[in-house]
Parts: C-alpha cells; sequence; structure tokens
C-alpha cells in the first residue's frame, strides 16, 4: 500500500550509467521507523545486476585511469556541488529509511567535503625513487587497483558514500557500491546526481538490496581486486572469509565498538557528562563509536550518575522530520527488538538506573527511551556486545590500573575516551588503552579530520582519513632499472 511519503521517491540502480530496475524485478520495502508507514519500494540487485555492474565498472576502468586527474576531479567536485544543494532532501529521505532526526544529519555535508577534498588530492598520489642500488635507479608507481568494491552500512551511509568513493575514485578506481538495504533512498538519489555530474557510465554504479547476494557477490567476484567496507563484525568477517577463498582481494575494514570513557575524579565533571551523554544518544545510540561503557571513579560516580541520567532523559524524541527532535527511533524492527533484548538482559545483570521502556506500543513508532544501567558485572553480555541503541553501562572504579584492565577486556578497541586534568595520567592510561582512537578530554564522535580512523583487535583492519584513504585504493609497483656504462 503506497503511502504520501511515497510519492516522487523512485530509487533504482545505477548500472553503467543507467538507472534501471532490477532486472528481474524484484524490490523490497522501507518503511518509515517513526511512523511504520511505506516509504517507498526499492530495487533488489540480483546476482545479474551484481555481475552486470561489476563488468560495466571493468569496461570503463582503463579510460578512467588514464583521465587527466583534474577531469576525474571535476566531476567530483559537481557532485559535491549538487550533493550539498540537495541537503534537505537527502536528510529527508535518511528520516524516512533509517529514522535519523534531520535537525541531526550533517552528511550530506561531510560527503561533499570529501568529494571536494579528495578533488585536488591527486598530486599527492606519488611513488618514490632512489639511487641506493649501485648502477640501478629504482622508483615505485602508485598505481590503482581496477574495480573497487565499497559496501556501506545504513547509520551513516550517505557519510560513507563519500569518505570511500571519492579516493577510490581520484586514484583512479572504477567502483560498485552497495548501500544498507536499510537506508537506500539517499545514496539512491545520489546515483542520480552522479549522472547529473557527468561521470563517465561505468566509473559509479550504484546498487541497493541485502547482503545477499548483491554483497556477497561482490565479496567473492574475481574481478574485484579491493573491498572497503564498512559495517559489523560478523559480516567483516564473513566478507573477508569469502576473499581469502576466492581472489584474496585486499579488504579494508571499519567495524563495531564497545568503546570505553573513563572519568577520573579530577575531571571538569560538567564537561565529561555533557559529552559523553551526547556521544552515546546521538543517532539513538546507532554509532559505532559510542561511548557505552562508562567509568567513573568513585568518588565523583554519584554526582556524575545524577547529572548523566538527567540529560539522558531529557532528549526530544518524536517525528524524525520536525525539527524540534533531537532523538529518533531505531533504524528498523530488527534493531528495535535487538536492542530490547540487551535491555532485557541488562535489566537481569545491572541495576537499571533510567529508561529501559521500548515506545513500540505507545508510539506506534520503534522509539526506545535513553536507558542507564548501573554497577553491572564486567562479564555481562551487556557488556561486551555491541547494543547499538541508546543504552549505556555506567560502572565504577577505584585505580587506574583497575580502570586500564576493565576498558581493554573487549574484543572492540575502536574509540576510548579519558577525562582527567592530570596529564601524566592522561598520557599514561592513552598509551595503555587498546584502541584506534583516544580521545582525552574529549569523546567520540569528535574526530580530528587529518588523523586516521581504524580499529584495534576486533574494530577493523586498516585506516581511513583525508591522509590514507587513497593508499587503501592503491597498488604499489616497483620499477628497477639498469643504467649502463657506455
Ligand atoms: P551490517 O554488517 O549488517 O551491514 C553492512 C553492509 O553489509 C550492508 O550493506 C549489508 O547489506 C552488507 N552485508 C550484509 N551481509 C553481507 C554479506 N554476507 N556479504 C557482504 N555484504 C553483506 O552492518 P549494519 O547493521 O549496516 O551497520 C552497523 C554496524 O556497522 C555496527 O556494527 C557498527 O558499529 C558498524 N559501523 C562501523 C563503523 C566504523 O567506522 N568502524 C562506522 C559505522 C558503523
Amino acid at each position: 500500500m503506497a503511502s504520501q511519503e511515497q510519492e516522487g521517491i523512485n530509487p533504482r540502480l545505477l548500472i553503467n550509467g543507467e538507472l534501471v530496475e532490477a532486472s528481474d524485478g524484484k524490490t523490497f520495502p522501507i518503511y518509515s521507523p517513526a511512523t511504520r508507514k511505506l516509504s517507498a519500494l526499492v530495487p533488489e540487485a540480483s546476482a545479474d545486476d551484481t555481475n552486470a555492474a561489476v563488468a560495466a565498472a571493468k569496461a570503463a576502468f582503463p579510460a578512467w585511469s588514464a583521465l587527466d586527474p583534474t577531469k576525474r576531479g571535476a566531476c567530483m567536485k559537481k557532485l559535491a556541488g549538487l550533493i550539498r544543494q540537495h541537503n534537505s532532501e537527502l536528510a529527508q529521505l535518511e528520516a524516512i529509511s533509517m529514522g535519523i532526526p534531520v535537525s541531526n544529519f550533517h552528511y550530506a555535508h561531510t560527503c561533499a567535503f570529501y568529494f571536494d577534498n579528495y578533488a585536488e588530492a591527486w598530486p599527492h598520489i606519488q611513488g618514490q625513487s632512489s639511487v641506493n642500488t649501485p648502477g640501478h635507479v629504482t622508483m615505485t608507481l602508485r598505481q590503482p587497483y581496477g574495480v573497487v568494491a565499497l559496501i556501506i552500512p545504513w547509520n551513516a551511509g550517505v557519510h560513507f558514500f563519500g569518505s570511500k568513493a571519492a579516493p577510490a575514485l581520484i586514484t583512479g578506481n572504477t567502483v560498485v557500491v552497495k548501500s544498507s538495504e536499510k537506508a537506500p533512498l539517499a545514496v539512491a538519489r545520489i546515483a542520480e546526481l552522479a549522472i547529473e555530474a557527468g561521470f563517465p557510465p561505468g566509473v559509479i554504479n550504484i546498487l541497493s538490496g541485502h547482503g545477499v547476494p548483491s554483497g556477497q557477490i561482490l565479496s567473492r567476484h574475481m574481478d574485484v581486486r579491493c573491498l572497503s567496507f564498512t559495517g559489523s563484525f560478523r559480516t567483516g568477517q564473513l566478507i573477508q572469509e569469502e576473499a581469502a577463498r576466492t581472489n584474496l582481494k585486499k579488504v579494508i575494514l571499519e567495524l563495531g565498538g564497545k568503546s570505553p570513557a573513563i572519568v577520573f575524579d579530577d575531571a571538569n565533571l560538567e564537561k565529561a557528562v555533557e559529552q559523553t551523554q551526547k556521544s552515546v544518544q546521538s543517532n539513538s545510540g546507532q554509532v559505532c563509536m559510542a561511548n557505552t561503557r562508562i567509568y567513573v571513579q568513585r568518588g565523583v560516580a554519584e554526582r556524575f550518575v545524577s547529572a548523566f541520567t538527567k540529560r539522558f532523559a531529557a532528549v526530544k524524541d518524536g517525528d524524525p522530520l520536525a525539527k524540534e527532535t533531537n532523538h529518533g527511533p531505531q533504524a528498523d524492527e530488527v534493531q528495535y527488538r535487538n536492542v530490547m533484548r540487551y535491555i532485557e538482559q541488562g535489566k537481569a545483570s545491572g541495576k537499571l538506573a533510567v529508561g529501559g521502556v521500548g515506545k513500540l506500543e505507545s508510539k506506534n513508532g520503534f522509539f526506545i527511551e535513553p536507558t542507564v544501567f548501573l554497577d553491572t558485572p564486567e562479564t555481562a553480555n551487556i557488556m561486551k556486545e555491541e547494543v547499538f541503541g541508546p543504552v549505556v553501562n555506567i560502572n565504577t572504579f577505584d585505580t587506574e590500573d583497575e580502570v586500564i584492565a576493565k576498558a581493554n577486556d573487549t574484543e572492540f578497541g575502536l574509540y576510548a575516551a579519558v577525562y582527567t586534568r592530570n596529564i601524566n595520567r592522561a598520557m599514561r592510561v592513552a598509551k595503555a588503552l587498546e584502541s584506534g582512537y583516544v580521545g582525552i578530554n574529549c569523546t567520540s564522535p569528535l574526530t580530528g579530520r587529518d588523523l586516521p580512523f581504524g580499529g584495534y583487535k576486533g574494530s577493523g583492519q586498516g585506516r581511513e582519513g583525508l591522509l590514507y584513504s587513497m593508499d587503501n585504493f592503491l597498488e604499489t609497483k616497483s620499477l628497477i632499472i639498469q643504467i649502463d656504462d657506455e
């Protein structure tokens, strides 16, 4: 049944410069998680569509990689401008698919920022040379892989489209992007903008659909030489397995987290409360680096918890299309039920301080009250697994050694934060934390724009970032040249 929201939304696949339906006509529905009304029917890319997208990218590669990089950059700049221009429309499409409030949506701007920046980054594509081998000159060439697959999640699809596609394209690769089945609408709109931006057919291909078949086929495709993935630990494992079984394609993995924030008793408590609360409430807790475990030193624990729970309970949930809403629903029913299951486990293992209520019945949408648990044993499931909802565990600690051990007792290692006014302690703890990112007196989602981002341990492999992502999409070839004495 069509709803009002569906009018004018016509997502299609982008294959070889054409916007098309799925070859077998299959679609899947996207419902607004706030209202459960149908937002759109979306093409489910078939095996044939996926193979066609890879074939188109392969055919487009020789000309695209040989093109003057300023011309590659010109298409990218044009796309950046179009994405920025369509910010409100993209915000609305995300709101009616995965529920992010339009007031929180800044991803069109970050996406455009990536396209603008990488459009001008081509002078940094450089090899090196030496005369250290007597009688020879040696050098390296940095060259694109060819067809690169980019598989992105739903929690910030537009952002990841930019952070992955832009560096892959400027380095001369052609791409097949697979959007998430939970949030395909905004990325499908970007497919239309990519045509308007003038990319030659086959350079950017965009598929919508579930992990199987399209994601799985990309992971095992012999013509895909490099695959960059952001998503869950489990899917990362599956992709890595497929790659290992087939052509050992290069795989970059940005996975989940169970990020700790540590608050010592000399910290600026007000700032620590405000920032750690924002971290775990932003995007309704559906952020890989959200500080979902907070450790507070015993002397300030009571004050911290009281201020934190007050702020956490004061969010304004509601229609994500309304400007005043700052807390949207969970992305869909699967996410909702998953988070509610963890909340029930949390009630059994720890002490519920605030929230714990799902509002499916009362609001007819997948809203969950921000939830705080106290004094949960470190061994409990909820302390180990990624919940991906507005749920946080706050525990107390006494000593530095104790809290470092607790913070590191996880298979994840994406982002950690430490709040203290003691610089020596801050640096000791930062060094000891097993984490790809550490915030000192600040926390996620804050990142330095030119720093590498990525995980220790099960949070991933490889790094992304303005100075790092191009490297992910470039092979290195060594040349040795003999100089004859004449
Ligand atoms: P997910 O792993 O379920 O899905 C991610 C993408 O993989 C989707 O496009 C999905 O269709 C595809 N996929 C699913 N099964 C596949 C398969 N068998 N083969 C190939 N592709 C397949 O993750 P999600 O639920 O979309 O996203 C949430 C997860 O992403 C969380 O774990 C979160 O922490 C993580 N994440 C990590 C970062 C980071 O930078 N480290 C950023 C955002 C999100």
